[in-house]
């Protein structure tokens, strides 16, 4: 999928229609207790090995998240433009 470098959009903190750069959603470092950690850390609690983890069924490819940038007040905000696909969003520049 092809997206503009810049998009005219909502912003919530602006309350109108502003231009929006587009960028690529990054995963950040996971934090260092989180609620998935801790109920994980409780389940194998007495255990001497690890737990089975629960099966998922398998998804056909991931959502593509993007960032958009308020370029008047600043604030970002996600987006998933289309559905699950196997294809990386392309940014033009
Ligand atoms: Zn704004």
């Amino acid at each position: 999928m092809k997206l503009k470098k810049e998009i005219k959009t909502f912003c919530k903190n602006c309350n109108k229609h502003t231009t929006h750069s587009v960028n690529n959603y990054s995963k950040k470092p996971e934090r260092w207790m989180n609620v998935g950690k801790r109920r994980h850390e409780r389940a194998i609690k007495g255990y001497v090995g690890s737990v089975e983890p629960k099966v998922h069924p398998k998804k056909l490819g991931k959502k593509q998240k993007t960032i958009l940038t308020c370029t008047v007040c600043k604030k970002s905000s996600e987006r998933v433009f289309g559905r699950r696909t196997k294809k990386k969003i392309e940014i033009k520049r």
